[in-house]
């Protein structure tokens, strides 16, 4: 590369420097030495140096990670030498017989193996030229791959830049670890997409998303595993010497690798990390076995299909067919319930299963499955097995559609799926299966903030029985519970004290502890202050909830809902028996010109922000509220104003913008 020309240049060429070392810190060697604010800073003086001089702009900057316009489809691109998958060993006996041919081939010279893991993701070759990545291609089908360069590029543990000037390949994996995958399937759960099967499909997909903003958002890493000159020769005369010369040059290359001289030691290393799979941050799918000494691979040479030189040792499958008998619902320590398949009995490497989980309504749905179809489980780590896909439809005599249920298999309280979220909940605050988490939660120090009410003690008073409501504590004694193991009469007569302090609570504290979908401390508060009784609240319609400040429809639901309950009606009659706080002295504002006045925000203002025309029409006395109804004063609308205003114009609202509203405050102070 040439000099940088201008004080500028070298200034921006400084700035990569620094932030390339910290992205190899970082995302390379997982030793970072700066965190992850600096590295913000550094980059966005990296980013507004280079909008001011985007003529300096080079495409191995670390501000070319985060991604572009879409694109319209991929550009085949030829490779430089065959990308060949491995021939694959099974079990002991065919990796014997590999080695029993090497050693034949190779006329009793010694030689020795260099043993990597398999990492379960896609290939992608990476080409460099002056020490900048130029092209990355996906296998495609081995000789012909499709061009994903600006997607690669956002793969923080692929340098963009290396040391070496050298023209060269670097052959890889892409793969996407398992807290990556996790998280991936959590945010699609939220967003109501389908989840990912596993992360292979997962990493596949990302590297080939057109919108590589959204590739940039899925956390890939890039393993390398093998070296190439451009005209797709080996450099180094070893295996091993590549894969350190690649370490060196800045590449993440897996280090649970190894040399053995001999077969034994190589089922060592397979067997070691059969056992420690589970335990691997990513998942992998066997061991690749490679002769390590180029000169050795060239005599041994290519079958039609594959080299002799190497072959895969593949684990156990960890997924078998068998039949879901049925489905049921377990119901969680929040009440969520999951839907499990029960199913014929199976073998999956060594571990009998007979039950997957199936997460919820949605994931159901996209497997397109029903009771009595035949199904592929896979068994992952520690955690219940997980139905991949469906095999065979059942017969359609046999064969039914899974329902949620309406009411709790637990305590046949209702179940209730809100708005937006991906399950569907026993909302029976009493309900045996999430009883202690209630207990925990009324307890806790932000709501009713009853010390000395912990974990075990809920455990063992639930345990003995003593309590089988939330609203029992109120009727606990200091002799039961001084009779309890570990607990002394000074400790229960602190917490006798304490569960009757809490009987002092305001109430928007006791609405809090309900544990309400929706509903935290400020919610319950402005409910609070707008209803002045909890009676008012819990018979409130979804209508009459969201005249509160900051309650739309969604939370209204929620709130509607967890009242008609009859179980929370019931247990609300205890707490009320119980002598908890249900009335509440509403702190009403000092007059103000807005005073008795209903505001609703929609839109974009010119110049104010919602917060702020907020807190303007709140000082005045006026009150914002969510949603518009005929008991609004006014609506005041900004650009892209939607639904909203339309509501406001069909029932007669008067309506403002920014310099109306201005005005109001104005006249109205006169
Ligand atoms: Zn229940």
């Amino acid at each position: 590369m040439s000099a940088p020309s201008s004080p500028i240049a070298s200034q921006l060429e400084e700035l990569r420097a620094q932030l390339r070392h910290h992205e190899h810190q970082y995302y390379v060697l997982d030793n970072p030495v700066i965190t992850d604010a600096e590295y913000d800073v550094m980059m966005r003086s990296l980013q507004k140096l280079e909008a001011e001089h985007p003529e300096l702009i080079t495409p191995d900057s670390p501000t070319q990670r985060v991604g572009g316009k879409p694109r319209e489809g991929f550009v085949k691109a030829p490779h430089s030498s065959a990308m060949l998958s491995l021939e694959n060993a099974l079990d002991e006996e065919e990796l014997r017989a590999f080695d029993n041919r090497v050693r034949e081939l190779l006329n009793g010279a010694e030689y020795r193996y260099a043993v990597e893991l398999k990492m379960d993701g896609l290939s992608l070759a990476t080409r460099y030229t002056g020490g900048v990545l130029q092209q990355a291609i996906t296998r495609g089908d081995g000789s012909i791959g499709e061009e994903v360069t600006e997607n690669a590029r956002t793969i923080r543990s692929l340098p963009l830049r290396v040391g070496a000037d050298r023209i060269f390949e670097a052959r890889g994996e892409v793969i996407l670890g398992r807290r990556a995958f996790e998280r991936l399937n959590v945010e699609r759960d939220a967003q109501q997409l389908p989840r990912f099967a596993n992360p292979r499909n997962a990493a596949a997909g990302s590297l080939r998303m057109l919108e590589t903003a959204v590739t940039a958002s899925r956390r890939l890493d890039y393993y390398a595993y093998f070296l190439l000159d451009e005209a797709g020769a080996p450099i180094f005369d070893s295996h091993w010497e590549s894969l350190d010369w690649l370490a060196a040059q800045g590449f993440l290359v897996n280090n649970k690798r190894r040399i053995c001289a001999n077969v034994d030691e190589v089922l060592d290393f397979c067997r070691q990390y059969d056992a420690e799979r589970d335990n691997l941050p990513y998942e992998i799918d066997g061991v690749v076995i490679k002769i390590d000494s180029i000169p050795q691979q060239r005599q041994l040479g290519y079958t039609a299909k594959a080299p002799r030189w190497a072959i895969a040792f593949k684990y156990a499958a960890r997924q078998a067919e068998t039949l879901v008998e049925d489905i049921l619902v377990q119901v969680g320590r929040t009440g969520a319930l999951t839907p499990v398949a029960c199913l014929a009995p199976q073998v999956v490497s060594g571990v009998t299963v007979s039950r997957a989980t199936l997460h919820n309504e949605d994931e159901i749905a996209r497997l397109g499955l029903q009771i009595g179809d035949r199904v592929l489980v896979e068994r992952s780590g520690d955690v219940i097995p997980k139905v991949v896909r469906v095999t065979q439809e059942g017969e359609p005599q046999v064969r039914r559609p899974f329902v949620m249920p309406t009411e709790c298999p637990v305590c046949s309280g209702r179940v209730v799926r809100e708005e937006g979220e991906a399950a569907s909940r026993c909302i029976n605050v009493n309900c045996p299966a999430r009883l202690k988490e209630s207990i925990r939660h009324f307890a806790s120090r932000s709501v009713m903030a009853i010390d000395g009410l912990g974990d075990v003690l809920i455990e063992q008073l639930v345990e003995a029985g003593l309590v089988r409501s939330v609203s029992d504590i109120y009727q606990l004694t200091q002799e039961q519970v001084a009779a309890l193991e570990r607990m002394g009469p000074k400790s229960a007569s602190n917490l006798i004290e304490n569960i009757a302090a809490s009987r002092n609570m305001p109430l928007p504290r006791v609405l809090g502890a309900l544990g309400i979908r929706f509903v935290g401390e400020r919610t319950a508060e402005l409910l609070a202050d707008e209803f002045g009784h909890m009676d008012r609240i819990a018979t409130a319609t979804v209508e009459e909830l969201q005249t509160a400040q900051e309650v739309g429809p969604k939370v209204a639901e929620s709130i509607a809902n967890f009242f008609r309950e009859p179980h929370n009606a019931d247990l609300l009659d205890r707490l009320r028996a119980a002598g908890l706080k249900f009335d509440h002295v509403v702190k009403k504002k000092e007059g103000g010109p807005l005073k008795g006045l209903n505001f609703v925000l929609t839109g974009t203002l010119p110049t104010l922000s919602r917060d702020e025309a907020k807190k303007l029409i709140e000082d005045a006395g006026g009150k914002v509220v969510g949603s518009v109804s005929s008991k609004t004063s006014f609506v005041v609308a900004g650009e892209e104003a939607g639904s909203k205003l339309e509501k406001a114009k069909t029932l007669g609202i008067a309506l403002l913008d920014e310099a109306g509203l201005l005005e109001k405050l104005k006249t109205e102070n006169s």
